[in-house]
């Protein structure tokens, strides 16, 4: 069995190593040599989790009682911890320097995942006291360098920068090989679990990750969509027939009826929603949908008097964990049912888009808070511009466009499902979602807030983040004073090491929240990084930024990627080329 300290070396290695190919030659040595059950274990401690994140298993600890169980269990006084997270930077830090070098031991991986999981799971009056108790122990036992993680999971900031793909790189290099990275990424795609992948492929090998079909109960990655710069691309891309719908602008979810009847929602970035939406699951729960299914579609708000679709922000007042019963009556939402993933237990992943359709249809009848996604079958441009303006005169965003015959690509963004909004007419550029590395103080009236914030994209090949921009426009300054409190966990003293930028910021974080802006157009830059190895050293910067809103929805892994953003460059040049 192996030691916690065995994984917390691992974790001060990658700590060290920025090369991608070195840090996966290091994770796939540990992976080798671990039990299924480890192995799980370390998929969810390498991302300071304790279990799959749509468990909804979350310590919940602020800084302050963290700070209280390193004192407590080291015989010294919060003082001393709060001086040496000044000296230090963070409590993770801390920890490890008032620990007394190399004593003590944690025991097993499996050990402390369950002492972890057991903080996690205290809920209720005087939880927070016997959570700092449980760590405190915790720590009383551990070497400097044990102590240093344990408290990073608990806070929330592990910062090993192991994406996901990466994991599952060395997972496969571990176990199988180069050419089966496929399988491993589509099983992850089919239930988005690392541990459970990992599980599975230290007891059976890729063997056992083939032809799996989704678990209800188990989120499956979504399938995303290309963008299309204007209608025309549209029926470029598109070969045969297409299913054209509505875009609305509300919340992607997946709803699953598991195999014992109970309703489950999840969201985009695969949390657990089911809470937040009662009257969506008493519907599901009266319809016709069988056990075993899974179906997705998009919630919204909307006016159920007049039939009308509200705006995004609205729906945004219904994203709270308290008072839910309350915002249910004030603001009304429907789903917008398109997909059918699952049904009956019968996988249809595989299954042309049609037949899904008509699946959809004969399971999930209109009536009450659900509506089934407005669609038509077509093939032209004449019927793509019909649509789009039917689209957006009805308060949809603009279109969705599939392929009629396609199967479901979970986790894919790819050429068969196309999106086309309404602010690709009007800009150039479309909205990108991205994450904040940086900010800079602001001055004058936004003294002591942030003046402006720097904003990355990520590339999933190379695990790194790299700056497009600096926005300061479209921020207020009640949106300000809420990102010092969300940005103020996330500080670090310096630039994070998988961000590349050029910008000299006057505050760094580390990578964690996305949010979406629009810009006016795309051009090279020496300061900004984006897709710098494909244009000759000059990355490229997104002009006239402007704040739209943030997007909890997604994680930084799910930010607008750097190929993205390269091919949208590559067509505005050539589309500015041809009408010259
Ligand atoms: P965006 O920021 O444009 O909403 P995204 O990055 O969240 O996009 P994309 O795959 O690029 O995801 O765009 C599809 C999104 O559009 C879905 O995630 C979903 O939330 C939303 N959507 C609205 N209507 C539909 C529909 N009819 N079919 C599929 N997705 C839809």
């Amino acid at each position: 069995m192996r030691s916690f300290r065995a994984l917390a070396d691992l974790f001060a290695d990658l700590e060290r190593t920025s090369s991608p190919s070195r840090r996966i030659a290091l994770l796939a040595a540990f992976l080798k040599s671990l039990r299924p059950e480890e192995a799980g274990a370390v998929a969810y401690l390498l991302r300071g989790q304790v279990a799959a994140p749509f468990a909804g298993m979350e310590f919940g600890m602020a800084e302050r009682l963290a700070a209280e169980a390193i004192a407590q269990a080291d015989g010294s006084s919060v003082e001393r911890v709060r001086r040496m997270l000044s000296s230090r930077g963070d409590l993770g830090s801390a920890a490890e320097q008032l620990q007394p070098a190399g004593s003590g031991h944690s025991g097993s991986i499996l050990r402390v995942l369950r002492e972890l999981r057991a903080i996690a799971s205290l809920s209720g009056e005087h939880s927070q006291a016997a959570k700092r108790d449980a760590l405190a122990s915790l720590l009383a036992d551990a070497s400097g360098i044990e102590a240093k993680y344990l408290v990073r999971a608990v806070l929330g900031s592990q910062r090993l920068g192991v994406a996901d793909m990466m994991y599952l790189r060395a997972l496969a290099k571990a176990y199988a090989s180069d050419k089966d990275a496929r399988t491993l990424e589509a099983a992850y795609s089919t239930f988005s679990d690392l541990g459970e992948v990992s599980r599975r492929i230290v007891r059976g090998g890729v063997a056992a990750l083939r032809n799996i079909a989704p678990q209800p109960g188990t989120p499956v990655r979504m399938m995303l969509a290309g963008r299309a710069r204007d209608l025309r691309e549209i029926t470029r891309r598109m070969h045969g027939s297409m299913l054209i719908e509505y875009k609305y602008d509300g919340e992607r979810v997946q709803i699953h009826r598991d195999r014992t009847g109970r309703i489950l929602a999840f969201s985009r970035r695969a949390t657990n929603i089911t809470d937040q939406y009662p009257e969506v699951v008493e519907a599901i729960a009266h319809s016709k949908i069988p056990k075993g299914s899974i179906l997705e579609g998009e919630i919204v708000a909307f006016d159920p008097h007049a039939q009308r679709l509200l705006p995004f922000q609205q729906l945004m007042q219904r994203r709270r964990k308290r008072h839910i019963e309350a915002y249910v009556r004030k603001v009304h939402v429907a789903l917008f049912a398109f997909d059918l993933l699952l049904i009956g237990n019968r996988s249809l992943l595989n299954t042309a888009l049609l037949k899904r359709r008509a699946l959809l249809r004969r399971y999930c009848r209109p009536g009450g808070v659900i509506h089934l996604s407005e669609c038509t079958l077509g093939a032209r441009l004449a019927e793509l511009e019909r649509c789009f303006t039917e689209a957006l005169a009805s308060g949809a965003e603009g279109l969705m466009v599939k392929a009629a015959s396609g199967p479901y690509q979970a986790g894919r963004r790819g050429w068969l499902w196309i999106k086309y909004k309404r602010e690709y007419q009007a800009r150039l550029a479309d909205s990108f979602d991205l994450v904040i590395v940086g900010a800079m103080s602001g001055r004058g009236r936004r003294a002591g807030l942030y003046g402006s914030l720097i904003l990355a994209a990520f590339d999933p090949a190379a695990n790194r983040y790299y700056s497009l921009t600096k926005v300061g426009a479209g921020l207020s300054d009640r949106l300000l004073r809420e990102l010092l409190s969300l940005l103020r966990p996330l500080r670090l003293s310096e630039c994070h090491p998988l961000v590349e930028s050029g910008i000299r910021a006057d505050l760094w974080f580390r990578p964690a929240k996305v949010v979406e802006v629009t810009g006016a157009d795309l051009t090279l830059s020496p300061v900004h990084t984006v897709a710098r190895s494909r244009l000759h050293g000059q990355g490229l910067a997104l002009r006239f930024p402007r704040f739209v809103r943030l997007r909890d929805d997604k994680s930084p892994e799910q930010a607008t990627s750097v190929a993205e953003i390269y091919q949208m460059y590559r067509s505005s040049v050539s589309g500015s080329a041809a009408r010259q």
